[in-house]
This record gives structure tokens, C-alpha cells and sequence, in this order.
């Protein structure tokens, strides 16, 4: 555990910043400059350069909490139980993601009344990319995601942010961990315990840039997608927005009461960094430090349970991408007049289900699921272009729902496990 008890800067700062991002980027436009120099550039490098220092510690920081967590728990019935209540959860709660989804889409009929306008020349350099990365697969993108979980080279998969193969890497070394003699076991424990520590130490070093980097990251969207292109696309954004609404406003709140018997508010109270932070940055990888920080220090989860859940649900538990992923797909085949039957509809249920487990926690990754699913039920690739304009803002919000759930499933499995002293304080601020 760290010695103190560090403040994370009050919310209102960073709320401050997501306004002042949205006005300016609004305003503003791509082409502002300030003394010749292109404020858009700006910008981009001040929030790459945050973006970059919060996932520095993401490949240290996921194996040494797994690798901690694994080894303390050593016991095989344990290591099982709960990892699948952790696993059942995530799917639980993503099927339920994609029917309220499903339930909105076909309420709303968003695409019925879209008229399929031209795709720009971005647009279309966009889903070329995309269908050539597609391609160059040759379908075969899922069972490429599928074969990294097993790498043959764990420095590779480490250099290259693999996190299927990281987590199935440090599962087995924290398991063996739990397995050798003691003596060298507690060494390396103590020294993988180290490396937790100081990563969160890092983690909270970068957190003090957060209003700033919040400012450089939405401002940029805001530049360049601008909030009118939420007007052409209403329908299709307030059905995405409506269906996130009700799985992280309404149905985690029920489970979180009815079988955490916690409190949903100070839970979001406690989530308030990790949220922001999922929001402007639309990457649950990027989010995963300050996820962890949250969950463990300001909900009150023990680490033996956080560090398992919280890595494992950042790289397989995309509720709100599989949410998006149905509603999209249905978008495009009601703009291209297509009616979807029953059977169908439960194939997308099914694709969405499935394809998000495979999303990586990066910014617009969801596309690429979605033109597997379109390609899977015989829509046109071209589709993607129906909506990509609002991909972006969209993304932001689906990453937060993503986290947060996450999160949720933290606090029901340590419940479960008879952990007290959850949620029980308003966190510090
Ligand atoms: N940006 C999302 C995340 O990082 C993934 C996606 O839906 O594109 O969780």
C-alpha cells in the first residue's frame, strides 16, 4: 500500500476544462493559429504527450498487479472461483448492454428516416483503410486476436502492448509464482509489489496534468468533428447515447444496490477520475492507472480483487463498445432499407457479443468490429461511413461506460467475497 493518502484534484477543474475544451475546439475551428503556429497542432502534441505518459506504466502496472494478485491467492479453488464470477459478470452485463441497445435502436428506427448522404473523401480514405486492414487478413483479424493470447515471445508481446498475451503471461507467472518455494517466492512478490507501487506513484504524479491534458485531448475533437455534426446524425447519437444512459445510469446502478448493497452514488463519486479520464482520452488502456487508483482507494476494494478484475475487464469487458456495435449495425441496415429479422438480429446480438471481447481499449476500435459484423450479416462496408463523423464524440462516452463497468464488477465480485468497507465514506477529495 502507499504511505499517503493523495488528493486527486477536485472534479470541478476538470469539468471546467471539459467546457472550456468543447467552447474553444468548437469555436476555434482546425485552422486557428496563435503567433503562426496552428493551435490544432498544439493541441495534438500536448495530448499526445499525456496520452503517452499515462500508458508508459500500463504494461508494468498490468503485470505486476495480476502477477501480485495471482500469487497471494495460490489456491486453485479460489483462483477459479473467482475468475469465473469475474468472467460471468462481464458477459452477463455486456448481453444486457447489447439488448438495451437493441431495444432503443428498434424504438427509434434511427436509420429508417437517414438519408444515406455522399461519404467525403476522408470519410472514404478512412473505411479504405479499414477494409484494407480487413482484408490483408483476410478475414481472419479475430483468430489473429485469438493467437496473441498465447504469445511465443513475451518481450514482443510486451514491446508491443499486446495485453491478451500480457495478462495471459502474467496470470501463469503469478500462478507458478504461488507454486514455488517460499523463500524466492517472497522475493520476487515483494519486488513485483515494488513495481505496483511505483506505478501507481507515477500514475498519480500524471493525474496533477489532468485538467490540462482533459483540455488539449477534447478540444482537439471538438476542432475537427465540431457539435454540428451531432445535428445530422440526432437520431443515430441520441439512440448510442440513450442506450449507454440507461446500462450506466440505470441497470449497473440496480445491480451495484440490489446485490452489492452499495451505495451507486458514492460509487460514481469514487469513479469520478478514472470516468473523466476514459471520456477524454476514449481509451479504457489509457484509463486503466487511474481506474485502478480509483478502485482500490476511493471505493475501497482490496488489491487481492482489483488488480485481477480491473486489467482482465480493460481488455475483454466492452460493454458500452458492444452496445455501440449493435446499434450501428442496425443503423446501417435500416438506412440501406434493409429489415433485419429476428434471426438476424440475434446474429448481431450474438457478433456484437463476441467481437467486442476482442476490442482493444484504443480510441475508434469498435470500427473495426463493426465492419466484421457488417461483412458477417451482408451489409455493405461503406456503411461505417454512415455514422463515422460522430464516431469520435461517441467513443468518448461508450470508453466511459466501458470503465465503469469495469469497476462495477470490482465492487459485486469483492462483495461477493465478503469484503466490508466498501463505499462506506464519500471518497476524499
Ligand atoms: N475506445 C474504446 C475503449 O477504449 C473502444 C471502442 O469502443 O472503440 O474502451
Amino acid at each position: 500500500m502507499s504511505k499517503s493518502k493523495k488528493k486527486h484534484k477536485s472534479p470541478w477543474t476538470i469539468f471546467i476544462a471539459i467546457f472550456l475544451a468543447i467552447a474553444a475546439g468548437s469555436i476555434l475551428g482546425k485552422d486557428a493559429t496563435i503567433f503562426g503556429i496552428s493551435l490544432y497542432a498544439i493541441f495534438d502534441v500536448l495530448g499526445a504527450i499525456f496520452l503517452n505518459a499515462l500508458t508508459l506504466v500500463v504494461v508494468p502496472l498490468v503485470s505486476s498487479s495480476i502477477i501480485t494478485g495471482i500469487a497471494r491467492i495460490g489456491g486453485e479453488s479460489e483462483f477459479g472461483r473467482l475468475g469465473l464470477k469475474t468472467f460471468s459478470f462481464y458477459i452477463g452485463t455486456s448481453l444486457i448492454a447489447i439488448l438495451i441497445g437493441l431495444f432503443f435502436v428498434n424504438l427509434i428506427n434511427p436509420g429508417v428516416s437517414h438519408v444515406v448522404p455522399l461519404v467525403s473523401e476522408a470519410e472514404q480514405a478512412t473505411i479504405a483503410a479499414f477494409k484494407e486492414g480487413l482484408s490483408h487478413n483476410e478475414g481472419k483479424a479475430f483468430v489473429d486476436v485469438l493467437m496473441q493470447i498465447v504469445p511465443s515471445n513475451v518481450i514482443e508481446a510486451f514491446s508491443r502492448n499486446q495485453m491478451l498475451g500480457l495478462i495471459f503471461f502474467s496470470l501463469l507467472f503469478g500462478y507458478s509464482l504461488s507454486k514455488i518455494d517460499t523463500g524466492p517466492s517472497a522475493i520476487l512478490q515483494g519486488f513485483w509489489q515494488g513495481i505496483f507501487q511505483t506505478m501507481i506513484a507515477i500514475t498519480r504524479i500524471v493525474m496533477k496534468f489532468l485538467p490540462y491534458g482533459v483540455f488539449c485531448l477534447v478540444a482537439k475533437v471538438f476542432m475537427t468533428t465540431g457539435v454540428g455534426s451531432l445535428g445530422s446524425l440526432a437520431l443515430f447519437s441520441l439512440t448510442v447515447l440513450l442506450g449507454l444512459a440507461t446500462f450506466m445510469l440505470v441497470a449497473l446502478p440496480l445491480l451495484l444496490s440490489l446485490i452489492g448493497r452499495v451505495s451507486p452514488l458514492r460509487h460514481f463519486k469514487a469513479m469520478g477520475p478514472a470516468l473523466i479520464t476514459a471520456f477524454s482520452t476514449s481509451s479504457s488502456s489509457a484509463a486503466l492507472p487511474i481506474t485502478i487508483d480509483c478502485v482500490e482507494k476511493r471505493a475501497g476494494v482490496s488489491n487481492r480483487i482489483c488488480s485481477l478484475v480491473i486489467p482482465l475487464g480493460t481488455s475483454i469487458n466492452m460493454s458500452g463498445s458492444a452496445l455501440y456495435e449493435c446499434v450501428a449495425a442496425m443503423f446501417v441496415a435500416q438506412a440501406y432499407g434493409i429489415d433485419l429479422s429476428l434471426l438476424t438480429q440475434f446474429l448481431v446480438v450474438l457478433m456484437a457479443l463476441v467481437t467486442s471481447i476482442g476490442v482493444a481499449g484504443i480510441p475508434s476500435a469498435s470500427l473495426v468490429a463493426i465492419l466484421v459484423i457488417l461483412k458477417v450479416i451482408g451489409l455493405p462496408s461503406e456503411g461505417i461511413g454512415l455514422f463515422i463523423a460522430v464516431d469520435r464524440l461517441l467513443d468518448m462516452c461508450r470508453t466511459m461506460v466501458n470503465v465503469f463497468s469495469d469497476s462495477c464488477c470490482a465492487v459485486l465480485v469483492a462483495r461477493s467475497e465478503g469484503e466490508k468497507g466498501i463505499l462506506t465514506t464519500d471518497p476524499v477529495e
